[in-house]
Formats: structure tokens, sequence, C-alpha cells
């Protein structure tokens, strides 16, 4: 068994989210730029700059790239040969604390959905854990924002919907969000599982890298139906109109039952902070 102390763990999820709040992931970057010289509305185009310039002054003064620094997104890969003698849960809660205190990040966490009283730490991050073979750790940390977080949706279709349910969901689900998502976006869609097991699928194909495809040929065919016809709606950089609303869909699925079709849509914001250290 190989031990991974509880210091390393804090000290690496504290690393983790002060990087992402101020450093944007350079294939995001890529598409961007990318984006911006295809765009052919010029409004569009100038948003695109914008965005991209934002992101680099983030990155060189070493500044948040938005204000909303999120909800602690943590998804834990714990290999079945490591071992760690702590609760896990509060070892992240731990280092998100410092993350945000250190990094000055704002605190957006309320202690209850009615109560609201700010928790001033931007604890309990939300944590998710899964184990793999191996005795590695892997971390993945987000920052969520409110902002397209509030926009995701999540629909139980009946299976004769089939794909163009899933479009008809996904597109109308881009278009109620419109600029308050903060597009571009990147959207992560599950499809299957149940209630609860659908909206965690899209939220792991958030964490995807941005130029991969789905290893499902089914998948990948809705990964790019999909994208094109969000960007064939014209809600555009910050809703304002332009070719450019979304830059990657990324679709993960998991078998259901025969009378479900379950499917979510995690918006992610133009924003897309997200970090992963493999230990
Ligand atoms: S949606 Fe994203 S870019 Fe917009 S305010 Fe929220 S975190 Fe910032």
């Amino acid at each position: 068994m190989r031990k991974i102390d509880q210091s390393i763990l804090i000290s690496n999820i504290k690393q983790l989210f002060m990087n992402a709040a101020v450093s944007l992931d350079s294939k995001v970057v890529h598409a961007l730029e990318e984006a911006q010289k295809i765009e052919s509305f010029a409004l569009a185009r100038s948003i695109l700059g914008k965005i991209i310039k934002n992101q680099e002054i983030a990155r060189n003064e070493d500044i948040p790239i938005c204000q909303d620094t999120g909800v602690a997104v943590v998804f834990l890969e714990i290999g079945t040969e490591v071992f760690l003698d702590y609760d896990i849960e509060a070892a992240v809660n731990e280092g998100v604390r410092q993350a945000y205190f250190e990094g000055y990040l704002r605190k957006s966490v309320v202690n209850h959905p009615l109560e609201r009283k700010n928790t001033l730490d931007n604890t309990p991050a939300i944590v998710h854990i899964k184990q793999i073979p191996g005795d590695r750790l892997i971390i993945h940390a987000a920052p969520k924002g409110a902002g397209s977080e509030n926009m995701s949706r999540l629909a139980m279709l009946p299976p004769s919907a089939g794909v163009k349910g899933i479009e008809s969901f996904v597109l109308e689900t881009v278009k109620l969000a419109g600029g308050k998502a903060c597009p571009p976006l990147i959207l992560g869609i599950g499809i299957g599982g149940n209630f609860e097991k659908v909206a965690i699928l899209a939220k792991t194909a958030l964490f995807r890298s941005l130029d991969d495809v789905a290893e499902n040929q089914t998948d990948r065919e809705l990964e790019e139906s999909l994208k094109e016809l969000v960007n064939s709606s014209d809600v555009g950089p910050m809703g304002l109109g332009g070719a450019t609303t979304c830059l990657a869909v990324k679709v993960n699925s998991y078998p259901c039952h025969i009378a479900s079709l379950p499917v979510a849509v995690n918006i992610q914001c133009h924003a897309a902070r997200k970090k992963t250290v493999i230990l």
C-alpha cells in the first residue's frame, strides 16, 4: 500500500484551486482564439477578443479570471493500493479553505439554501470519490460559477424521444440560458443512468479534455451533431449573437432502464477553470 499524507492532499487541493482561479486551460484559450479567427459577426469577434485578453491579464497579474470563483468541485480517483488514514472530505475542505483565503478568492457558499449565511471560507466543497486500480491518486478540481450552473437542466425523456428529443432539449437549454451562462460554453451532456447518475455523467463530461472525443461512436456522433446545432442557434458570445455559442460538447453515457431516457445538460461558461494533478 502507498500512503499519501493528509498534508499532501491539503496542499495539492489548495494549489489546484489557486491556479485554476487565475489560469485558464491552454486548450480553452486555443479554442477561443480559433473561434475568433472564423467568427464572421464583428461584435462576437470583439467579445471573444475581450475574453482572450481578460484571461491573459488574469494569468499575468495573478488575479481571478472572474469575480465568481465558484463552488469548489472535487473529483478524487483513488487507487486501490492507496492508503488514506484520515477524513478525506475534511482534508479537501481544509485545502479549499486555505486556497480561498490565500488566493483572495470570493467566498460564495452559504450554510443553507434558505438561511443563506455565508460560511466565510467557501466550504463545504462538493466531493466525489471513485476507486481506480493501482497506486495513484488523481485529483480534479474545478471552481464552478453559479451563472452557468444555474442554467443547467435535467430531463427524464421517454425512450421514444431518441436523438431528436436529446437535441431539442439541449438546444432549448442553451437558448433559455442565453447570455446568463456567459457563452461561449462548454456543454457536459449526460445520457442514461437514472436521475442522480445522469447529473454526475454531465458533470464528469466537463472534466474531459477539450480536444478528446467520446470512446463510443454513438456518443461521438451526438457530440458532433449537438455542437453544430448549438452553434447554429445564434446565441453567440455573451448571448449577443454570432456563430460561437459553444466551444465543445462532451457526451458521457451509461446503461439505463428500458422505460427511461435521462438527459442532463451541465453548462460550463467560457471561464472553464479546472486543474488536475496525479500523485
Ligand atoms: S457564468 Fe462564468 S464567466 Fe459568467 S459570471 Fe459566472 S463564473 Fe463568471
